[in-house]
């Protein structure tokens, strides 16, 4: 049989790593099983969901590469379907109408809590005659639907990563409200834990993944599918993913919406890829950089770990570094150019834009990193106390720069080339008994303001092209 997965966001915000790393759970074994992935945006909470919200997950998603196989599903527009099972709930008489107002609740939690007991409300609407309901909508009270739930129910599932889960009805708070509150023998807007059975069951999802923080959900759902009599899905739930003290990483750490990553520079693919290990390893395997497909032909739900994964930037950034490393020249530069054109940095030609990509791919962690990392080739670099402290203090320096300079004045020399530019480096040395290694460091300086920076025979290449070099030299001298 077909495996089915699914999504199921809330547009109530951006997208998130954790719904993000949900998704990608689901893509994977759909990938692996050559089954579907599919969406379903569930947005019946009126309020908070909002369709920008609904677009940035979707673009996200598309983002990082998860394409789904379906047109996505929005519940807001499936309201009257639920509505009918519920209805059906109440002609079998496993839900009931409560009137129970918000004040007479809150009482009764107070009550609770000062006994030190957990929430959980007590039914005490499961059993009103027809006399009292149709009492109870006459004063204008309105109702919301309860599901019941049995103290004595008993709950079992196998687990696909936590193995088998037990729960007993008298755990799970009460009896489940089904439904929004609504006048006279109207039914309210449906909630989460209803309208999720009824689509599992409507798009035949056969495999259901998502965060550890829905097993009480999962205990509840099970008691509505037996209630409606439909087949139960696989499910699996995946551990948290913590910040850097243990908790669950949330808002408040900073960065947590996909946008967020992209804006920092990091790949789609390394992104991608550093999530499937929140959580993942393949037992016996050593490579970590992976691409999706290669994942999803090694991932199994049964590597998937208990423990909640540490969020590490360290790793993400490392991962990050080996994408762009092996990373095609070209597509590499696209990447790039974009940061440059932003920044209204022209450049001579698009063989020299290669060349400037080639130069700093390996030692670029993001793709932010290529702006300064390529700005000395743009834009006159300020020199740094670094690099005027090692002209001050090496005698020689400014007077093999200044030879330097005239050479390249005198022969006219315009574009340098890697064996040209050694050439230059060896003949001013024999001239002015400098040595080769202080002259390069000169030239370093001359080109970056400090000690440090790419490859200093095809950093002056690329200057020498754009007619900079000159320039550079000068500003040392002055
Ligand atoms: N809308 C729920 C959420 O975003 C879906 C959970 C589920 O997968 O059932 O947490």
């Amino acid at each position: 049989m077909e495996k089915r997965l699914r999504l199921a966001p809330s547009p109530t915000g951006l997208l998130h790593i954790g719904t993000a790393r949900t998704a990608l759970f689901n893509w994977l074994y759909a990938k692996k099983t050559n089954g579907k992935f599919l969406i379903r945006i569930e947005d019946t909470d009126t309020l908070r969901s909002k369709s920008e919200y609904t677009a940035n997950i979707l673009d996200g998603l598309n983002w990082l590469g998860l394409n789904w196989d379906e047109e996505p599903i929005k519940q807001s527009e499936r309201i009257s379907i639920y509505k009918k099972q519920i209805r059906r709930l109440l002609e079998i008489g496993a839900a009931y109408r409560c009137f129970v107002s918000d004040s007479e609740i809150l009482e009764l939690r107070e009550k609770q809590k000062k006994s030190g007991l957990p929430p959980k409300h007590d039914n005490r609407h499961r059993n009103l005659t027809s006399k009292q309901i149709k009492e109870f909508i006459s004063q204008g009270r309105s109702s919301v639907i309860r599901f019941k739930i049995d103290d004595e129910a008993k709950i079992k599932w196998e687990d696909q990563i936590r193995g088998e889960i037990k729960w007993q009805g008298k755990d799970l708070g009460g009896d489940l409200v089904l439904s929004r509150r609504a006048l006279g023998d109207e039914i309210g807007d449906p909630l989460y834990n209803f309208a999720v059975v009824v689509d599992d069951n409507f798009m035949n999802i056969t495999h259901v993944i998502r965060g550890e923080d829905h097993i009480s959900n999962t205990a509840k759902q099970i008691l509505i599918y037996r209630a409606l009599d439909f087949k139960l899905p696989i499910f699996s739930h995946t551990p948290l993913i913590l910040n850097s003290e243990g908790k669950k990483l949330s808002k408040r750490d900073s960065v947590t919406s996909i946008d967020e990553f992209k804006e920092m520079g990091y790949l789609p693919e390394a992104l991608a890829n550093y999530m499937a290990f929140l959580g993942w390893s393949k037992k016996g395997s050593e490579n970590e950089i992976l691409s999706l497909s290669e994942i999803s032909k090694i991932f199994n739900l049964s590597d998937v770990n208990k423990a909640g994964a540490k969020f590490s930037w360290e790793k993400l950034n490392w991962i990050n570094s080996q994408h762009i490393k092996n990373m095609e020249l070209t597509k590499l530069c696209g990447y790039i150019k974009k940061y440059w054109f932003d920044k209204g940095w022209e450049s001579p030609s698009e063989e020299w834009e290669l060349k400037l990509t080639a130069l700093i791919q390996d030692s670029m962690i993001l793709l932010k990193d290529s702006i300064d990392q390529s700005k000395p080739f743009f834009s006159l670099s300020k020199i740094q106390n670094e690099g005027k402290e090692f002209l001050e203090n090496n005698q020689g320096t400014r007077e093999s720069l200044k030879s330097i300079l005239s050479y390249l004045k005198d022969e006219k020399i315009v574009k340098i080339n890697g064996a040209y530019a050694k050439e230059i480096i060896n003949k001013i040395s024999l001239k002015t008994s400098i040595k080769k290694g202080l002259l390069m460091k000169s030239l370093r300086v001359a080109f970056f303001g400090c000690l440090s920076g790419p490859d200093l025979i095809q950093s002056w290449e690329l200057l020498s092209e754009k007619r900079s070099d000159i320039t550079l030299i000068e500003r040392c001298l002055i």
